[in-house]
């Protein structure tokens, strides 16, 4: 497939919205479907508050094992593009519902994750945040001496209001959405085209097949990130 350059800098303002396809593509581990992390893990037992109060130590052990199947993982040539974009563009924002911390790793700032990083940690009492270091200790008690969990959204929490606001008020005023490995379906994510296409942006998707939300867009393209986006965004 030849794909023609979006030409970036007659847009003013640009949202890429990256989902689990765009990770995928780096080496990490997909959620859903066969070989996914929730066929091999019940999330009842490791990834929600119940959880975790019943087992705090069982579940953050659940979390340094995810955070260690990161450590292979490295930035492809898509999150390298994006990243390249933010440096010479005055406006562009990485939107996220992954929690690996690979669009930082590329180098790019301005990154809204939806549903949290696995590289902080969060008091339970205090609700103090602390980054984590990849090849440093992942401390699992906060000096206040309660626990610290995962900075992400498990399943039953709600999402961040904050972060929502933050993300539908950019997606609102883009002029240029462009939806990377996103099935798109999970609500509230489900509704960002249509928020994007009330703005008057233009929207791509960009995947490697159709999905329920695919109709919403102006162009679709299919094909890995990594190949895609370096010719979308010369
Ligand atoms: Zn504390």
């Amino acid at each position: 497939m030849t794909i023609q350059s979006l030409e970036p800098d007659k847009y003013n303002s640009i949202v890429l919205f990256t989902g689990a396809g765009m990770s995928a593509e780096s080496g990490v581990p997909t959620y859903r479907g066969a070989g996914g992390i929730w066929s091999r893990y019940n999330w009842e037992e490791v990834a929600c508050e119940t959880a975790f109060r019943a087992d705090p130590a069982g579940v953050l052990e659940f979390h340094d094992h995810r955070r260690k199947l990161l450590e292979p993982c490295r930035p492809h040539a898509g999150h390298a593009v994006i990243a390249g974009l933010e440096k010479r563009h005055p406006s562009v924002a990485v939107i996220t519902q992954n929690i690996d911390g690979l669009h930082q790793q590329a180098g790019s700032e301005r990154v809204i994750e939806l549903h949290g990083s696995l590289w902080r940690v969060r008091c339970t009492d205090e609700g103090r945040i602390i980054d984590l270091q990849r090849d440093g200790e992942w401390p699992r008690k906060c000096d206040c001496g309660a626990w610290l969990r995962p900075d992400i959204t498990w399943f039953g929490d709600q999402l961040n209001h904050a972060v929502m606001r933050q993300a539908d008020e950019i997606i609102r005023g883009c002029d240029l959405f462009i939806a990377v490995g996103t099935s798109g379906v999970v609500w509230p994510a489900a509704g960002f085209p249509q928020l994007a296409k009330s703005g008057g942006a233009l929207c791509v998707e960009i995947n490697t097949e159709d999905n329920e939300m695919s109709g919403l867009y102006d162009t679709r393209l299919r094909g890995p990130a990594g190949e895609v986006l370096p010719e979308l965004l010369k």
